[in-house]
């Protein structure tokens, strides 16, 4: 298999590295895309002997050929203008698709059309696009693989066409679990980035503090496998032991469990339907408790808001996942404290008025736009 890594020095992309040691006959780098680390990328990009390394970040990109002018590696692609043009040229079956935010949607639009198999990581993309990205799958007869943990565990439960009831999404509860509402008030960006369980990205560890991340996980899973929103249910699991469950019609549930680490779900999306073996361990059972809790919707309202946003379909979840990225890295910047990011969300979804339902790119490109700078007003705004 020939394999394209967008998001390549995220904690994904070191993910992807791992399996490919362990892999490294079975698997081709064609191609390897960051934002703007280029020293990372290149080093990677020689390790897997890539044919290709991009940065979406000119200047990191012209700094990086700079670097390595004289030296033997990969070509340097700059911009993501040249990115997407280099993916589209690429002889690649596989795109783990791991960039993070809306950004990663006209990759994966190419790696679908091209009839690769995407290895969805960026759940944005499923949120923002949903009905664009499964058509465009459906009229090139590609495959999305998730490789969203939970999502990961769903797919293999569901591996026999078999009617399902409901699907049960797990949650780590986030590193506010415990916190009152109170006290949420004044947390700090080091304390939601202070994940119990699982190490990733700032974005998403934030959204994993508000638990955003959950609700554009039911919307993912919802356009993933095509249950209806009653028949997707989210419990807080703060031992992250199942991944996620499947009930079935006639009341038997599958799980999947295993420790916290992506290489497994990354390794079942490029090896489906085989599984290859790799170096993680399995658990020790004995002594072991599962513990399950409802997921509180008023400290953590974005589960609602996610929620309604699904539902409410069309346009929608693109505002919602757009309000969220602006708020989110305006939190992160300290610009705006930690449940003005809800109140910020909440607040452009209700100025929405879409203009038809139709989801085409251009449209999906410039409502993501409009909500962009909605919550930015928002954000400049003295809050209420
Ligand atoms: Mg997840």
């Amino acid at each position: 298999m020939k394999l394209v890594i967008l998001g390549a020095t995220g904690s994904i992309g070191e993910s992807a590295f791992r399996v490919w040691e362990e892999h490294r006959e079975r698997i081709q780098v064609e191609g390897l895309v960051a934002h703007r680390q280029g020293e990372r990328l290149w080093r990677m990009g020689k390790a897997m002997g890539a044919s290709w390394v991009a940065l979406t970040e000119v200047e990191a990109a012209e700094r990086l050929r700079a670097e390595t002018s004289g030296v033997a590696g990969p070509a340097i692609v700059a911009g993501y203008e040249a990115m997407l043009e280099a993916l589209d040229a690429a002889p690649a079956t596989h795109l783990l698709a791991a960039m993070s935010g809306f950004a990663g949607l006209r990759p994966t639009l190419i790696g679908l059309k091209r009839g690769m198999r995407v290895m969805l990581a960026n759940k944005e993309t499923m949120v923002a696009a949903g009905d664009l990205v499964r058509r465009t799958a459906e009229a090139h007869g590609a495959e999305i693989v998730p490789v969203d943990s939970e999502h990961s565990a769903i797919f293999q439960c569901m591996a026999l066409p078999q009617p399902v009831r409901r699907i049960i999404l797990t949650c780590s509860g986030g590193p506010f679990r415990e916190t009152s509402l109170e006290a949420m008030r004044s947390v700090t960006v080091e304390d939601a980035l202070r994940h119990p369980n699982w190490s990733m990205g700032p974005k998403i560890t934030v959204d994993s503090a508000t638990l955003m991340n959950k609700g554009l996980e039911v919307i993912e899973a919802h356009q993933l496998f095509q249950v209806p929103y009653d028949a997707i249910d989210v419990v807080i699991h703060p031992g992250s032991v199942v991944h996620s469950m499947v009930e079935f019609q006639d009341g038997a549930t599958l799980a999947q469990c295993g420790h916290p680490d992506m290489r497994v779900p990354i390794a079942v999306a490029l090896a489906w339907p085989e599984r290859w073996p790799l170096d993680v361990p399995g658990f020790e059972w004995a002594g072991r408790t599962l513990e399950f809790f409802e997921p509180d919707v008023v400290r953590f309202p974005l589960l609602r808001v996610a929620r309604e946003a699904g539902r409410a379909g069309g346009l929608y979840p693109a505002v919602l996942n757009a309000a969220n990225e602006v708020a989110v890295e305006a939190f992160l910047a300290r610009r705006i404290p930690f449940l003005r990011i809800a109140e910020i969300v909440e607040g452009v979804l209700n100025a929405f008025s879409p203009e038809g339902t139709l989801e085409e790119l251009e449209q999906v490109l410039e409502t993501d736009a409009w909500a962009r700078r909605q919550a930015a007003k928002a954000i400049a705004a003295p809050a209420d």
